[in-house]
């Protein structure tokens, strides 16, 4: 270090402790970036390179970024996942002895950003902090800065569990501890993807025990710890809106895996990672932004307890009863700002008087949606207006003291009403009382110097002045008027009188503007008071909105309350899937019924590609989903079980196309929904076996039928391709072959996209390679095999009937073979190794089927 300046020096001391992020050192106007920083923000953000003198050997990499424009610079650091140390100067540079000092004000992190731009809407930001107690025990904890909303859940089964609370969630950033095991780590950054940030002090200062007051394990109280001085350290300000920690009895809620999180799109694709085409975005109706986030979170924890549900059912209904009503509080809720965001910004000090005013409009509505909530028959709909707090005394502040349209800055006053402080009122009598009379004297130098053209102006410069075109000069009299400033057609001059109420007006206006700061200072501190009133306020109309938006999804899109019984039946009448019904137009969707009766746990759903077989089993999920979060379900009507956990394993398209290890994960999520499913969960095994040879597949799938027949007695849906294990239900009574229905019509396929009962008709895959104008001699060869494969007698028997068909299939290699043999050798080999080098798990049906018939075509030239 010796041989830096000083400056240097003093950068590098603090940099030493802001190694993990970008600090913006303020140089004058600028926050300037040396070294590596200068390097990777120049490359980030596509600014110059340049470099300075820094008294050491080499010249110190520079780059910079105008003070002003910083936001947007930070803002895009941010949404790449980096930190920002943002280092000010923290004395008046013109009084510094040497060096000026600086401090490290704010870190803005990707989970602690306040910033309106940074923020989704209609979407929690949040940061994360985990905790490990035991090797299987964890603590997770959420806030969310924005809100001020804090959470907290235990994990007792082991890290895996973790990752499957923590997945999907909208998680920017987690704070751990520098102990956290390496494997862990790179699990965050690389499945999860978020910014991990460090910190080891789990101690909670004594003003903000309060935050976990009622929490009992100490092991929780710290784990909230680690948070709450990550946030300290980075924020360096009021944290006041912070509420107390919240537990989530994860209990409580049905629990979804990682991979049904992620392949059933509830709140994102899994191709284009947006809202649209999830069923969020289908059932979304809310007004507000808090409303959208609650949906969300509703979303992510369906309920298990019967009676919440029912709850949430009697107010939809409600809801939907009385659709005038409805519409009028929609209205009401659409002039409701983000009350939640607005708390948190109050508490931050960086509201400025048009969020004050957001928030008196906002508080101006309450008494309406009351009112309106009033309007309905449904008694508990009325419950829900009686619990809004429409902060009388809050609004009445905010009422007396805002004007009706204050400007966003708090340097140039028009903020403060008149009559809401007396000596704001004298300032602004002064100053208006000194424009009136200057106003006056206009007029009466006008009629004195009979100039018509004659005014009085003002500018920063000269202050007032009276201006004089220069052909009426020679009208003014001598000695009075002095002259100020020269234009070129006019004179600009100044009396003793103009002067001295000038300083008055003047002065009047300079401090009724710093006045009126003061008082919107001490405004913001009394609407902190009303903070935890605020956030109580804000949470009951998001639940409103998510209510209201559930009864107008439901009527929009034809939903029906479904009922629940503990018996283990799942009877829907014509089932739709929300989302697919959504994305086609024309209204085409094919409704189905869903049977299971306590007879039946396994569905076995066979038919060919394309005929709809995953749609219907992703249908029962959703339908599920969204009856124990409390919303209207898509279908006639249904009655379902309460169920405890979903799994599934659903071949994405995106498998397909990456190809990666795909039996691998195949064989991961199984495994992950046998050993944790239990008899009142719901399983859906979407062509399980598909990722490795057939046989080996088959067995799998077959084994893993059995599997959950015998010992888990879940409730599956469980679609294949191997037509084989459609005599299953011979030796398994709780399983039942169902099957959708395809048609040929005038040579063609079509899919009706209907289910029945019974198993497929096995000969499709002929129809479709017809269709597709393979050759004849080839259609008919492969008749004649599905022929053969057919009449074996004993079909009862799976396992037998695997190898027979394995011999068979050897044997009709071995009849090919014989033939070739007499023909000509090195061309036998030739077709025998292009056949073994076929990776058919990586090939499409047509891809196989246009190699077979190269194959074919190769065989008969001679
Ligand atoms: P499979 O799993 O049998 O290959 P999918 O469930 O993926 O078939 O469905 C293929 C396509 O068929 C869907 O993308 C959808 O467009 C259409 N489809 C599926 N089910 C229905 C239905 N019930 N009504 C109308 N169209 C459907
Ligand atoms: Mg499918």
């Amino acid at each position: 270090m010796a041989g830096y300046t000083p400056m240097i020096q003093q950068y590098l001391k603090i940099k030493a402790n802001y190694k993990d992020c970008f600090l913006f050192f303020r140089l004058g106007d600028f926050y300037e970036m040396f070294f590596n920083d200068a390097v990777a923000a120049s490359r980030e953000l596509e600014i110059t390179l340049t470099s300075r003198d820094g008294g050491g050997e080499e010249r110190i990499p520079m780059c910079g970024i105008p003070y002003h424009s910083a936001a947007n610079y930070i803002k895009n650091l941010v949404e790449k996942g980096y930190k920002v140390a943002i280092c000010e100067q923290v004395e008046d540079p013109k009084v510094a002895k040497g060096v000026v000092k600086r401090e490290v004000v704010q870190l803005i992190t990707p989970g602690t950003v306040m910033e309106g731009t940074m923020l989704e809407e209609k979407e929690n930001n949040y940061l994360a902090s985990i905790s490990q107690i035991t090797t299987h025990t964890f603590v997770i904890t959420y806030s969310d800065l924005s809100t001020g909303e804090n959470n907290i859940a235990v994990i007792e089964a082991g890290w895996e569990a973790v990752l499957n609370e923590l997945f999907n969630r909208p998680i920017k950033e987690m704070v751990i501890s520098n102990e956290l095991d390496e494997t862990y780590q790179s699990d965050l950054k690389q499945r999860l993807q978020v910014t991990l940030s460090y910190m080891d002090e789990t101690v909670i200062q004594d003003d903000f025990i309060y935050l976990v007051e009622n929490l009992a394990d100490e092991n929780v109280v710290q784990a909230f710890g680690r948070m709450l001085n990550y946030l300290q350290t980075t924020q360096k300000r009021a944290l006041d809106h912070l509420k107390p920690v919240q537990m989530i009895e994860l209990k409580q809620y049905m629990s979804l895996d990682m991979y049904s999180k992620r392949n059933l799109e509830l709140t994102e694709t899994i191709m284009r990672k947006g809202k649209q085409g999830s069923l969020l975005w289908v059932i979304d109706q809310t007004v507000t932004a808090m409303g959208g986030r609650m949906l969300k979170k509703w979303l992510e924890r369906p309920l298990l307890n019967k009676r919440s549900i029912e709850k949430r059912f009697d107010l939809v209904q409600g809801f939907i009863e009385q659709f005038i009503e409805r519409e009028a509080i929609r209205d009401v809720l659409k002039s409701i700002y983000d009350l939640e965001r607005l708390s948190g910004r109050v508490a931050f000090g960086n509201v400025n008087a048009r969020d004050l005013n957001q928030l008196k409009v906002s508080l101006s509505k309450v008494p309406d949606l009351k009112d309106q909530l009033r309007q309905f028959e449904n008694r508990q709909v009325n419950a829900l207006g009686d619990q809004l707090d429409p902060l009388n005394d809050l609004f009445g502040l905010l009422e007396d003291s805002l004007i009706e349209d204050p400007p966003i800055s708090l340097k140039d006053g028009g903020i403060i009403r008149d009559g809401y402080n007396a000596k704001l009122d004298d300032y602004r009598y002064a100053s208006r009382n000194g424009k009136k009379w200057i106003a006056e004297l206009e007029q009466k130098e006008k009629q004195e110097t009979n100039i018509k053209s004659l005014k009085i102006g003002y500018n920063r410069v000269f202050g007032y002045y009276i201006e004089v075109t220069r052909a009426n000069i020679h009208l003014l009299p001598e000695g009075k008027y002095e002259r100020k400033q020269t234009l070129t057609n006019a004179e600009r001059y100044i009396t003793p009188e103009l002067k001295e109420k000038e300083a008055l007006i003047l002065e009047a206006e300079e401090k009724s503007i710093d006045l009126e700061y003061e008082l919107f200072s001490e405004l913001r501190e009394q609407v902190k008071g009303f903070i935890p009133k605020l956030q109580q306020l804000a949470e009951k109309i998001s639940e409103i909105d998510v209510i209201q938006g559930f009864a107008s999804v439901s009527e929009l899109n034809d939903y029906n309350r479904p009922s629940f019984n503990t018996e283990r039946n799942v009877s829907i009448q014509e089932g739709r899937h929300p989302v697919i019904e959504k994305v086609m137009k024309d209204d085409s969707f094919v409704p189905n019924h869903v049977h299971m009766t306590d007879d039946h746990d396994i569905l076995l759903i066979t038919g060919p590609n394309m005929s709809g077989k995953s749609t219907y089993m992703r249908q029962l999920a959703l339908t599920a989903i969204m009856a124990q979060v409390g919303c209207y379900v898509p279908c006639q009507s249904a009655n379902l079980p309460i169920f405890d956990k979903i799994f599934t394993r659903i071949g994405a398209a995106d498998d397909l196309v990456s190809g990666q290890s795909t039996f691998m994960v195949e064989m991961l999520e199984a495994k992950h929904a046998i050993t944790n499913a239990t008899e009142n969960s719901l399983i859906l095994l979407d062509e399980i076996g598909r990722g490795t040879s057939t046989y080996d597949g088959m067995a799998l799938a077959q084994a893993i039928i059995e599997y959950i027949h015998e010992h888990v007695h879940a409730k599956t849906l469980f679609s294949t391709h191997y037509h084989e294990l459609t005599s299953l239900d011979q030796a398994l009574n709780k399983l039942k072959n169902i099957h959708v229905r395809a048609e040929e019509y005038e040579g063609k396929v079509v899919f009706l996209h209907q289910i029945q009962d019974g198993a497929a008709d096995e000969s499709y895959g002929i129809h479709v390679a017809q269709l597709a104008e393979l050759p004849k001699s080839l259609i008919e060869r492969a008749t004649v095999i599905l022929k053969q494969l057919e009449q074996k007698p004993d079909r009862n028997s799976q396992k037998q009937i695997v190898q027979e068909k394995d011999l068979q299939q050897l044997s009709f290699f071995e009849q090919e073979k014989k033939k070739a043999n007499n023909r000509v050798p090195k061309k036998d080999g030739l077709l025998l190794k292009s056949l073994k080098n076929l990776n058919l798990m990586e090939m499409t049906p047509m891809e196989a089927m246009n190699e077979l018939y190269r194959l074919h075509k190769q065989a008969n030239e001679e």
